[in-house]
């Protein structure tokens, strides 16, 4: 448990900044990434380089789904192997970064449309850690995990993103880790480096709605067409990008990194939304 001396160190890093952090949408990909390294990594690592440090790391992962809203408040999350068939040196992969009972309190306060449940079981899985640890390899900056209500539709999560804006002030770096483009059943395996024509061309559809800021069509991501049917079977790798574009104010633009399709029917494409 926090001391007095843990709180008042929790008031001092979390206190207000005068610029606010970017968000993040990051495409993870095959777990894979998280030993590999290959451009996908090497643009996370750019990007934990590039970006003013924060106090807290928040992410949305698409491998975090559950009935409600939950966020991670243990002192020390675990790292979770959330996957199956892989090389033994991906299960030994530990990510030891703390977590911050403190900031999950203040999180759970923060969303007033929900009740958040504070969870101490779950942890940091891969959709978080593989991207993360390339980030900040020094696991010394606290981060937590806000769960999926799978039951709600997009603009459900559309709208509990803002709740989160305040955050940002306060030094969070709030990231969605998924994929855009996502169909795990179509994979051609053939093609490691390009996309089939559905993928690139529905890739392109939502990075312009991006730019363009439809996020209408975005969120109604039903009506995109056909492509967007064979890109998005299940929102689960989706809806983080939700999350991310739902905390673009007025007057912020974005950028895309690792901008690309692999094994045909994923693209590793990634936003970042800043002033
Ligand atoms: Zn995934």
């Amino acid at each position: 448990m926090a001391g007095l001396g843990g709180l008042r160190r929790f008031a001092e890093d979390f206190k207000e900044r005068e610029k606010k952090m970017p968000v993040y949408f990051f495409g993870h990909g095959s777990p894979m990434n998280g030993i590999e390294d290959n451009e996908f990594s090497r643009g996370w690592r750019q990007v934990g380089q590039s970006t003013e440090l924060p106090s807290a790391v928040l992410c949305i992962s698409a491998h975090w789904l559950t009935q409600g809203t939950h966020i991670t408040a243990m002192e020390a999350p675990r790292t979770i192997h959330d996957f199956g068939g892989f090389p033994k040196a991906l299960y030994d992969i530990q990510y030891p970064a703390p977590g911050s009972p403190e900031l999950a309190a203040e999180i759970s306060k923060t969303i007033k449309s929900t009740k958040t449940g504070m969870d101490h079981e779950w942890g940091l899985d891969h959709g978080t850690w593989v991207v993360v640890k390339e980030m900040y390899p020094d696991a010394l900056i606290p981060v937590l995990q806000l769960s999926i209500d799978y039951n709600k539709p997009a603009q459900y999560h559309y709208e509990l993103a803002r709740e989160l804006a305040t955050l940002r002030k306060r030094g969070v770096l709030i990231m969605g880790s998924g994929n855009m483009v996502h169909n795990l059943r179509m994979i051609g395996w053939d093609m490691p480096d390009r996309g089939f024509d559905w993928a690139e061309e529905i890739n392109e559809v939502m990075k312009n709605k991006i730019i363009s800021r439809d996020h209408k069509s975005l969120t109604d991501y039903g009506s995109l067409g056909s492509a967007a049917k064979l890109a998005i079977p299940t929102p689960d790798h989706y809806f983080p990008l939700i999350y991310t574009l739902g905390l673009q104010e007025q007057n912020e633009g974005t950028e895309f990194f690792n901008d690309k399709a692999v094994m045909g029917s994923v693209t590793m494409t990634s936003v970042k939304i800043s002033s």
